[in-house]
């Protein structure tokens, strides 16, 4: 019997993994199952980035290791994008950290930044990976809930004294996963703020960056005056491009924070190989109309899912950005005793909201990660339920 260290033991358990069975299980039995429950992208990555990676795999150049901090191209390349899309300058070689996807950044934050014991504010309900970064540093978690009644944004004036003397880190997350709320430019203004008067570093996980609503850009927390000496924000090509499983992020700002990233990679990872790095600057500088369909599909689908809640009598907040729809379960139950019903009895699978936190109790998250059909299906399916009748 081998004993894993005791860190092991405190990272969080996968809750995603009992979804998965049960799914699983009802598909096994025969079910026809509209799988609404997890975050995968559900369409290819674009031809062209493939094939700039086919073309980039035969190069002798890419077969060596890659420089320890990636290629300048790409780091120009993501540079040239924030300055178009976000109208924020970044230094390319001291601003900018190439990443394994925006996940490895996310789980090494903490472990940059904190020793054991030190706090971190965390958003619940929020994406369960700070956890597992926080709980790896051995440091501790207070988290920030996020209240429909406050747009789902932090509101910072109920953090104690005590928390803003301890807390070193704090993770941001809009467009938000789970709850698909944006934020204002006018927030992030406020968190530089805060943050520089408590000592506090900001984390800005901006994963759906490209995804907004009804012609509304999401506003990098980059814009805010003054974010670059208060922080760092990660971004990833999973959602923009469809490269989830090609593993291509970014930290972008504070350079001292940049530079540490840098060097913990350097210690674990060397540099991801360098015919993927040459796709990913293909797909951040050819046009972007890949980017826009997109976009225009995510939204013709909110459109199609919401409208089919419409036609049941469930009202709900249309998502502003994301991929997700966050709506709250009818009385009576709980999320997970919710998400039950639909999987067990509409053969429709959510996500159920406690699964990031214990403020998202209430409320359960759908993805929009199947065709308008199967979506306003689904919406059918949950209006034959008795609840809904
Ligand atoms: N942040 C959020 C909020 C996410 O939902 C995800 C992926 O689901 C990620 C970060 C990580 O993305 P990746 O590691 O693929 O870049």
């Amino acid at each position: 019997h081998i004993e894993p260290a005791e860190v092991m033991t405190q990272l969080p358990t996968q809750f995603f993994a009992t979804l998965v069975q049960k799914v699983n299980r009802e598909i096994s039995a025969g079910h026809d199952v509209i799988n609404l429950g997890q975050g995968n992208p559900d369409t290819p990555t674009p031809q062209h980035i493939v094939k700039a990676l086919q073309e980039a795999a035969a190069n002798p150049l890419y077969h060596k290791y890659s420089p320890f901090t990636g290629f300048s191209f790409l780091k120009e390349a993501i540079a040239k994008r924030y300055l178009e899309d976000y109208g924020v300058v970044l230094d390319p070689e001291t601003e900018v950290a190439i990443l394994f996807g925006g996940k490895t950044g996310l789980v090494q934050i903490p472990q940059i930044l904190l020793n054991p014991g030190d706090l971190c504010l965390v958003p619940d309900p929020g994406y369960p990976d700070y956890w597992s970064g926080v709980a790896l540093a051995k440091a501790k978690m207070s988290f920030m809930p996020l209240r429909k009644e406050n747009a789902f944004l932090p509101d910072f004036s109920t953090i104690s004294e005590s928390e803003r003397e301890r807390a070193k880190l704090m993770f941001l997350n809009y467009p938000n996963n789970p709850t698909s709320a944006t934020a204002p430019l006018s927030f992030y203004e406020d968190t530089v703020k805060f943050a520089a008067e408590n000592g506090i570093v900001v984390a800005s996980d901006f994963a759906y960056g490209a995804i907004g609503f009804d012609g509304q850009r999401p506003v990098s927390f980059l814009e805010a005056p003054g974010a670059k000496e208060v922080g760092v924000e990660f971004y990833t090509l999973s959602k923009t491009y469809n490269m989830a499983g090609w593993r291509v992020g970014f930290a972008l700002g504070n350079r001292e924070i940049i530079s540490m990233i840098n060097q913990l990679q350097d210690h674990i990872y060397v540099s991801l190989f360098g015919g993927i790095q040459a796709a990913a600057a293909e797909a951040l500088t050819a046009p972007q109309t890949c980017v826009e369909e997109l976009v225009k599909r995510y939204e013709s689908r909110r459109n199609a899912f919401f409208s089919g809640l419409a036609d049941i009598g469930w009202n709900a907040d249309k998502p502003g950005g994301s991929f997700f729809s966050w709506l709250p379960v009818p009385k009576g139950y709980t999320s997970v005793s919710f998400a039950d019903l639909l999987l067990q009895e509409a053969k429709v699978a959510v996500a159920p909201g406690n699964g990031f936190g214990e403020h998202g109790e209430g409320y359960v998250r759908v993805g929009l990660l199947t065709s308008e059909e199967r979506l306003q299906e689904a919406a059918r399916r949950i209006g034959e339920l008795k609840i809904f009748r």
